[in-house]
């Protein structure tokens, strides 16, 4: 390509990330509003309601992020957690098992106290460039398994569109190019970023940090920065966050899993704390292969989430929110800024939550709200509010889906 015809091209580019990013800011239109409901007590008593501060009131928030979008994700990972039929061996285009064991796995699942099960999800950190349908061995995923995961309640976050780093990246169109082709592929805005590791100039980092705050990314995943555990029991500073990332990794040594028992420990701690805690951590691969060794071979993976489920999920003491970057950030947002405000008349109580202008591009609205109250309860709605409660059983929830 001429240099000419290449900056004519560019220049399509940027004037269509342009008006792209003006429609987002227009469409931005969900104006803050007041909704409200009624609580009907089956007995007086006096009744105390305030706004948990994790979803389904769950003891602390885990997310975890595959980055690269390798296709061990979709192999391996999403049937172990979704439930299904786990990928055999399957050694790649680079020559590396990016399978598992073979297995069909049930899924591994936390509650959402109210009876309902809700699978483990992930976060994919993933480069447009890389994503392809060809060849049959690719190492990568493609737009239909990413389009899956994405249905399934998994977040895609932007890991800009080739993973450059070196000297002489454009760092504005590496974090813009990937918004972009994940829009025309996949029809959503990613609005997270995750900064690419690898060799580059010492400050690339900050590069794509400014770029990707300044270019509607409300977090960076990057070397330094707040985390990986944040304190979630007050209000969360979640303007232009920038986020600490570590990972979890295999080691050499395949006969045991003590590398895993040390990560499941700093775990153990954080859900241990009396209050609730957000803590996050990332790999890359998740196939029998050590991928670059920068991955978790599937049996560690397999044991580090199955461990996590037996302990904190359905089957254990179900205190873990097992959910992505965006949906946890999301859910802290609304709650840092909604006003719930009651009035009690013996046995009937309205309700009246104060909305903010709620960001376009968020995935989740939900309020999780807890009740104290020594009567079970029904909920009367006269809008298309969407509320589900455990008022007939242990009278504590109340879950606001907008
Ligand atoms: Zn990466």
């Amino acid at each position: 390509m001429s240099k000419q015809i290449l900056l004519i091209f560019t220049a399509i580019i940027f004037g269509s990330f342009n008006s792209f990013s003006n429609e987002i800011i227009e469409k931005d239109s969900s104006k803050s509003k007041t909704i409200s409901f009624k609580i009907k007590l089956k007995s007086a008593d006096k009744i105390k309601i305030v706004v948990s501060s994790l979803k389904y009131n769950k003891h602390f928030a885990y997310s975890f992020t595959l980055d690269d979008g390798y296709r061990s994700a979709y192999l391996t990972a999403f049937p172990l957690l979704n439930g299904g039929k786990i990928s055999n061996s399957s050694i790649n285009e680079w020559k590396i098992d990016q399978g598992g064991d073979g297995t069909t796995s049930e899924g591994l699942f936390y509650s959402d106290g109210m009876g309902n099960k809700i699978p483990f999800k992930l976060g994919l950190a993933i480069n447009g460039a890389s994503i392809r349908d060809l060849p049959e061995n690719r190492g990568h995923l493609s737009w239909s398994e990413v389009k899956e995961m994405y249905n399934a309640g998994w977040d895609i976050l932007n890991h800009s569109f080739h993973h450059f780093t070196k000297l002489g990246t454009n760092f504005l169109t590496e974090v813009t190019e990937n918004t972009i082709s994940i829009k025309q592929n996949l029809n959503f805005t990613m609005s997270h970023f995750v900064v690419p590791g690898g060799e580059g100039d010492p400050n690339y980092r900050y590069e794509y940090e400014n770029n990707a705050l300044e270019n509607g990314h409300f977090s960076v995943a990057s070397y330094t920065g707040v985390g990986p555990m944040l304190k979630v029991d007050s209000k969360v500073n979640l303007d232009k966050m920038i986020t600490a990332r570590t990972f979890v990794l295999s080691s050499k040594d395949t006969t045991n899993f003590k590398t895993m028992d040390r990560f499941l420990k700093t775990v153990d701690s954080i859900a241990k704390l009396p209050n609730p805690n957000w803590y996050n951590e990332f790999t890359h691969g998740t196939g029998n292969g050590n991928l670059w060794n920068l991955s978790m071979r599937f049996p560690d993976f397999k044991y580090y989430m199955t461990t996590l489920a037996d302990k904190y999920g359905l089957k254990g003491n179900d205190s873990i929110w097992m959910a992505p970057w965006q949906e946890v950030y999301e859910y802290i947002w609304l709650r840092d800024r909604i006003k719930v405000d009651f009035q009690q008349k013996n046995k009937e109580i309205t309700v009246t939550i104060q909305l903010p202008k709620i960001p376009e591009m968020f995935r989740n609205r939900d309020i999780s709200l807890n009740i104290e109250t020594r009567s079970k309860f029904e909920i009367e709605s006269s809008n298309d509010l969407k509320i589900k409660n455990d008022g007939k059983t242990n009278h504590k929830l109340i879950l606001i889906q907008l």
